[in-house]
């Protein structure tokens, strides 16, 4: 299992340290931003899996960092670091999307038990999420049998349906005709591999040729795989 990243956004270099050595402790690995900017910057290098963030600090604040991280990303959970008495900043942290605050001073042992709850929760959005087999701009939910392209709904025979879906999961491995007719047709399917070149064109026509770049393709003497144009 890959470790679970924090980044800590905190000016007081004592906190910060101290925050560093506690979560790496616990197994998290830890990146340390010490003032605003470099905080908005380090977020915006990679997912991370949470966020602890300092309000007071030099060059940007928490609340503004918060604003502008939950422009555009509401699943990142993001923990606010705030001074005793600033109910404000609580309060306004609350309303623009952080998951929790805690009261600077702390007990390590009840910031790190927020955090592992923070970690836990999973919002309803990134549950669905889990529900769809995607590559590029194209996905497929095996739940609700929709296939979306670029943002367009695609509409698919259960045949077609079923091809894409084995294609997506294993998605950027060359599957012989052979293997594809098994697994979409059945052991006891009669015809001739043909019938999955058929399918192919069929599924093309309505999945790639409307967009670009194509996704499905042909490697010659094997069979097809899906993945993105390099
Ligand atoms: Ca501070």
């Amino acid at each position: 299992m890959t470790k679970e990243s924090i980044l800590v956004v905190e000016d007081e270099e004592k906190i910060a340290r101290l925050l560093e050595l506690e979560l790496e402790y616990e197994g998290y690995t830890v990146t340390k931003a010490l003032d605003g900017i470099e905080g908005l910057e380090a977020y915006r290098t990679k997912d991370w899996d949470l966020i602890l963030l300092d309000v007071m600090l030099p060059g940007l604040s928490g609340i503004e960092i918060l604003r502008r991280i939950r422009a555009n990303d509401s699943h990142t959970p993001v923990l606010l670091l705030t001074a005793k008495d600033s109910v404000e900043d609580k309060v306004s942290g609350l309303d623009l999307g952080a998951n929790d605050y805690i009261t600077k001073p702390f007990q390590i042992e009840e910031l790190l038990a927020r955090i592992r709850s923070a970690l836990r929760f999973k919002p309803l959005e990134q549950q669905e999420e889990a529900d769809w087999l995607a590559i590029a701009d194209l996905k497929l939910n095996e739940k609700t049998r929709e296939v979306i392209r670029g943002g367009s709904q695609v509409e698919l025979t259960p045949r077609e349906f079923d091809l894409l879906a084995f294609l997506l999961k294993n998605k950027r491995q060359v599957l012989q005709r052979e293997q594809i007719l098994e697994a979409v047709w059945g052991y006891d399917f009669l015809g001739d591999t043909n019938v999955v070149d058929v399918y192919i064109r069929y599924l093309r026509k309505k999945v790639d040729i409307p967009s670009e770049p194509s996704l499905i393709h042909t490697v010659r003497g094997v069979g097809y795989v899906i993945k993105e144009s390099k």
